[in-house]
């Protein structure tokens, strides 16, 4: 599958994209929502995005509600790991708005595949 991998933590993505090239996933990164949104604009056959909810720019909630209007059959994973409200909260509100997955962080890579698997 097409991946589009968005969170502001380096090593974050890093983690995920190694983890899914590993199963012959094709990758691609984008640091906040605005690149995402940027990318998911020029590449029309991303099958999954996985994306990150607490980010500087555009932030994760703003960003699942735009590539739902996008594009309302793409799959969604929403992955966090919280802020003040703690990650819970907002993997509910992230389910709640369309996601298809939530991911609470830190996840193994076991964990990454498998959350995947459900939403094929
Ligand atoms: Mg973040």
């Amino acid at each position: 599958m097409n991946i589009l991998v968005i969170d502001d933590d380096a090593a974050v993505r890093k983690f995920i994209a190694t983890t899914l090239k590993r199963e012959n996933h094709t990758i691609i990164e984008a640091e906040n929502g605005t690149e995402g949104i940027q990318i998911l604009q020029q590449e029309r056959d991303i099958d999954v995005v996985i994306t990150d909810l607490i980010m500087p720019d555009k932030e994760g909630i703003e960003t699942i509600m735009e590539v739902r209007k996008m594009n309302p059959s793409i799959k969604i994973v929403a992955i966090s790991g919280g802020g003040k409200v703690g990650p819970e909260n907002y993997l509910v509100l992230a389910d709640a708005l369309g996601a298809n997955a939530t991911l609470k962080k830190p996840f193994s890579g076991q964990e990454l595949l498998m959350s995947l698997k459900l939403i094929e």
